[in-house]
């Protein structure tokens, strides 16, 4: 693809703030980034695939602010505060509009994010795209998944579900009687999800365990529960639902769809009772759901029958 380097490096080139701490960016063999004194360096990797993660003729806006939002969330997880990203692009073909469109929207991220587009590779082959995101925070103070102690609230942001109906929506699964603005907002969730930056620096030295929903609240909760070696008693009714959710899903779906929809991209952590106050000060919304318990697995869920009341369906 030599020629469409060119157009890659045009579309892709473009001077770093100079706080980032950037020393040298796209255009030699590496990138050359400083790290702050004192600080560790968190590195994550995420693919998008058509066809697997989103559907064939998906507007290159979309994919670019998925992209972005759902590995940046992995930073915010962590509480590091978001620095480079690079980009691994495999197109089928060299379409000026396509990578146009998907470079504004990917710059318009980084702005948001503050990150700087450091580097990255350029292939043909079917449309598939990878980010490596990478942050930084101060030495030893990343929120893990193992620290859980019983006792503990169990704490979420934002609203859960909603990314799972924006999803249904697309897939033409939902009835069409859902307003314009209902479904445009389960639309926004599924494609442009915020990643909770703010949240998890606050929560760095709160929080003893931390974990963005990717794969259904109830998956990545059993995360933390197995790393640290403790069961969770949940309370069904404060699950943070979207207005927007049980319009489209009805009251019980929309529970199931926060329990187990996934690609919410809010975080998931444990937080001494003592701490509770901080819940003011994230930047988002943010609620307790239920409570670290010594008694391994999960309760609180019994009146909802998750066989019977569609798991399957959702899984
Ligand atoms: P090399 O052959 O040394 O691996 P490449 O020719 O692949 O270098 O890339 C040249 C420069 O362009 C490198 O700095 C690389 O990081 C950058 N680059 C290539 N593709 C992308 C992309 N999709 N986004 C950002 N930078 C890219
Ligand atoms: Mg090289």
């Amino acid at each position: 693809m030599a020629g469409e380097f060119d157009l890659i490096r045009r579309y892709f080139t473009r001077s770093a703030p100079s706080d980032l701490g950037v020393d040298l960016s796209v255009g030699d063999d590496c990138a050359l980034l400083s790290v702050p004194a004192g600080h560790q360096l968190a590195v994550s990797l995420d693919t998008l695939v058509e066809g697997q993660h989103f559907l064939p003729n998906t507007a290159p806006e979309l994919i670019a602010s998925r992209l972005v939002g759902s590995t940046v969330s992995d930073l915010a997880a962590m509480g590091a505060e978001p620095r480079w990203l690079t980009l691994g692009l495999t197109l089928p073909l060299a379409d000026e509009a396509w990578v146009k469109a998907f470079s504004t929207e990917l710059h318009q991220c980084l702005d948001t994010y503050k990150m700087a587009l450091v580097g990255g590779d350029t292939t043909k082959g079917p449309l598939a795209l990878s980010a490596q995101v990478h942050g930084v925070l101060p030495q030893g103070q990343g929120l893990t998944r193992h620290g859980a102690q019983v006792g503990d609230l169990i704490c979420v942001t934002g609203t859960l579900g909603d990314s799972h109906a924006g999803l249904q929506i697309e897939l033409k699964n939902l009835s069409p009687a859902l307003s314009a603005a209902d479904s445009d907002y389960l639309l926004s969730r599924f494609y442009a999800p915020t990643p909770r930056i703010q949240a998890g620096i606050v929560l760095r030295g709160l929080a003893t365990s931390c974990i963005d929903i990717s794969d259904g609240l109830l998956a990545d909760l059993s995360h933390i529960l197995s790393a640290s070696g403790v069961g969770a008693a949940l309370d069904l009714e404060a699950l943070p639902l979207s207005d927007s959710l049980i319009h489209a899903l009805g009251l019980t779906k929309a529970q199931i769809a926060a329990l187990t929809g996934g690609e919410d991209f809010e975080l998931c952590f444990t937080l001494p009772a003592e701490h509770r106050a901080v819940l003011n000060n994230l930047g988002v919304a943010a609620c307790v759901i239920g409570q670290v318990s010594e008694h391994l697995g999960v309760s609180g869920l019994e009146s909802l029958d998750l066989n019977k009341a569609g798991f399957d369906h959702f899984a």
